[in-house]
């Protein structure tokens, strides 16, 4: 008798654990997954708070074998001629974004070309984005979560996810280079509770730090409308490249 329970509760672990293994089967992702892009870059002087040169960032993106960087400055948008230039001798595939101070924090824009200099309300800039088609993102949600120190008035997840920058975004930055694990994690916890999805950015200031975080597309991307489509049908992932 006793014989025949463990019997039974070998079977049932040795199914869990068969389980578990197929859902991460490394390689069934890895041919899935084939194009790694940097969702979040500055560079100087578009951004005054940045210390990379864009042809260093190219050669140095190159030298990463990223697929695609994305110039994301703070309310700065590359001149399509420019970024024309920057991408000439191949290699990497360059994008526009931008990332907009709102009342909400900041937020990423994708497929949104309109040049807004002063801050906004988070609602308005979602009323223009959803009417252009552009894909939304806020950046490094929580950052600085921690202000009160360790295990002290912690924010819990629960609160985290009543951010209400979250009502007007399509998804969450879940790996920001410039983040704690600890920030980032509580960033993976709440889009996985909003069943909203997650990108990962760099937020490389300096030429050192490209590439720490990137998305990972499932489809090959040429331009910046199929950036946006693939962004808008959810076909990516975060991952973390240290
Ligand atoms: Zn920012
Ligand atoms: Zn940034």
């Amino acid at each position: 008798m006793v014989g025949k329970i463990l019997l039974i509760l070998l079977i049932l672990l040795k199914k869990k654990s068969n389980r578990i293994h197929s859902s991460i089967n490394f390689d069934a992702c890895r041919e899935r997954l084939i194009m790694r892009i940097d969702l979040h870059i500055h560079t100087s002087p578009r951004s005054a708070c940045s210390y990379l040169d864009p042809l260093e960032l190219i050669q140095e993106a190159r030298r990463l074998k990223l697929d695609g960087i994305c110039l994301t400055e703070h309310q700065v948008l590359w001149d399509i001629g420019d970024v024309e230039k920057l991408a000439k001798d191949g290699g990497v595939k360059i994008f526009r974004g931008n990332e907009f101070t709102t009342n909400q924090g900041d937020i990423l824009v994708f497929g949104f070309y309109k040049d807004i200099k002063e801050l906004l309300m988070i609602q308005e800039l979602r009323e223009e984005v959803i009417a252009a088609g552009g894909f939304m993102i806020a950046a490094h949600p929580f950052r600085g979560f921690k202000t009160f120190g360790i295990g002290q008035l912690q924010m819990t997840v629960e609160q985290a996810c009543r951010r209400k920058a979250l009502e007007y975004v399509d998804a969450l930055e879940i790996g920001n280079g410039k983040l704690s694990t600890g920030e980032n994690d509580m960033a993976r916890k709440v889009a996985g509770r909003l069943d909203l999805p997650g990108t990962g950015g760099s937020d490389a200031h300096r030429v050192d730090e490209i590439g720490k975080w990137v998305t990972v597309f499932e489809k090959e991307i040429q331009n910046e409308r199929e950036l946006v489509q693939e962004l808008h049908a959810g076909r990516f992932t975060a991952v973390e490249m240290s």
